[in-house]
């Protein structure tokens, strides 16, 4: 019985810990649409027109690389902007680019990895492991989760996967850069022209 109880605790901290969460979302949610109403109301309506972009980049999801534009003195038309977790180039990337360079005309590619990468912090199978344990069900699940070691080497990893599809141009420049989220700077570490 003291098993059941003991388990009975933890099932219910569980959600506890589920609802509050949700709860927080939420309310970042509700704040974030309110603040859009101001932001509305000075919206410069040149901003909608078509863009041309220049360039494509691929990059992590990480907050800090959400300034990743201003960071390279771009503007936010002058390139397409293709995150995930890890700055990892999988399938959808590529079909991101190959629209970014094949249809929309930018004619430059840029992966842009970071140090403090949260894809260095666990292993797929550690983590595919704990994930398959505390669900206890089968489910859909990521082939892989692209973790990584080596932040240089992973990068130019993304940048020859992108070099050698057959269908990205070969007259477009595919280049791989470090961010230090501690400096600023991006250290180029990939050029595949
Ligand atoms: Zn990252």
């Amino acid at each position: 019985m003291l098993v059941g109880i003991t388990v009975a605790e933890i099932f219910l901290d569980s959600i506890e810990n589920a609802i509050s969460e949700v709860i927080s979302v939420m309310s970042t949610i509700d704040t974030a649409l309110k603040a859009n109403e101001m932001y509305a109301e000075r919206y410069d309506p040149a901003l909608g027109r078509r863009p041309a972009p220049k360039l494509a980049i691929v990059t992590c999801m990480d907050p800090r690389l959400t300034g990743v534009l201003e960071a390279l003195g771009l503007k936010s038309g002058d390139a397409h902007v293709i995150r995930n977790a890890g700055t990892t180039v999988t399938e959808d990337v590529i079909r991101s680019l190959l629209v970014s360079t094949c249809v929309l005309g930018s004619r430059e590619i840029l992966i842009v990895n970071h140090t403090g990468c949260g894809m260095m912090t666990f292993k797929d199978d550690e983590l595919q492991a704990k994930l398959r344990q505390s669900s206890g069900t089968a489910v859909v699940e990521p082939a892989r989760f692209f973790s990584f070691v080596d932040l240089e080497e992973d990068t130019r990893e993304q940048v020859q996967k992108v070099r050698s599809h057959p269908w990205i141009a070969k007259e477009i420049p595919i280049r791989g850069v470090v961010f230090d989220v501690e400096t600023g700077k991006m250290k180029e570490v990939a050029s595949l022209s």
